[in-house]
């Protein structure tokens, strides 16, 4: 039995979540994600379903030879809410669909900024990454001095509005890569995987690491235990 893992919500960061919303095969037609793939495959024999033995060689089969198109008859739609440096580089992944909130729209609110756990230092190796962390006493001032920041900022953007200021003007005041916004996002299992191959590596940031690794653990493997086996086998190991 497919398990359902529709309308399931996983916090993320400190205001985050990731939902899944919808998803193809759809549960209630009780055909799970990895039967979908062999079904999709078996097309080319007019054929279906073999047995669990022979359905899973196939699956094998197809990832390690790179025969994709099967992946991409599963699909996956999230609901997301993460701060906009997680979506600077999410969005980047151009096979993906998203509808994104929009800050012309709808008034930011006084909570809706990222507060980091802790401050990462500089990577000495890598001029991108960051690596350990700052001392708790530095730790505690940046984050008193963040909060204070994005204080100081709300007042400003509430302040624009209160003068008549579009909301499409009025958030020149906001921080940019910390505001929380909620969008839509689309993807089959094909792409998904190549997404979280990048994503979920060290060398990601730590803001998005946590949403693809959230996507694989809580969704990606029980949806497809098949596919996620020889997704660590033959593409995450390479
Ligand atoms: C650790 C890390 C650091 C990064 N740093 C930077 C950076 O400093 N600056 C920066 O600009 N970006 C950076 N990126 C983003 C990176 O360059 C890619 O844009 C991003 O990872 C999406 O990868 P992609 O194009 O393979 O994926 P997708 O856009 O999801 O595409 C999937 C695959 O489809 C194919 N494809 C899609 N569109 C086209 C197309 N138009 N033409 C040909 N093939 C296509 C390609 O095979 C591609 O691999 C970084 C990414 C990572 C993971």
């Amino acid at each position: 039995m497919t398990e359902n893992l529709i309308g399931k919500r996983v916090p993320l960061l400190d205001k985050g979540w990731l939902e899944l919303i919808d998803m193809l095969p759809h549960p209630a037609t009780g055909v799970s994600g990895d039967l979908a793939i062999v079904n999709a495959a078996r097309v080319s024999f007019l054929g279906e379903s073999k047995g669990d033995e022979k359905d899973k060689k196939l699956l094998f089969y197809l990832l390690r030879n790179r025969h994709t198109s099967p992946f991409e008859m599963v699909e996956f739609k999230f609901r997301v809410r993460a701060p906009l440096v997680t979506w600077w580089q999410w969005a980047r992944h151009r096979v993906w669909n998203f509808n994104a909130q929009s800050g012309r729209y709808t008034p930011f609110e006084e909570n809706d900024f990222y507060v980091p756990p802790v401050w990462r230092k500089q990577a000495a190796s890598n001029k991108q990454a960051s690596e350990g962390e700052v001392d708790a006493e530095t730790n505690a001032l940046l984050t008193q001095k963040l909060l204070a920041h994005y204080e100081q900022s709300y007042t400003l953007y509430e302040e624009t509005l209160r003068a008549g200021v579009s909301k499409e003007m009025a958030r020149f005041f906001l921080p940019g890569f910390n505001v929380y916004y909620t969008w839509v996002a689309k993807v089959d299992a094909h792409n998904l995987m190549h997404f979280l191959k990048l994503r979920m590596a060290d060398d990601a940031q730590y803001e998005i690491r946590v949403y693809a690794q959230a996507i694989y653990q809580e969704f990606f493997k029980p949806a497809l235990p098949w596919t996620a086996e020889a997704f660590e086998e033959y593409i995450l190991k390479e």
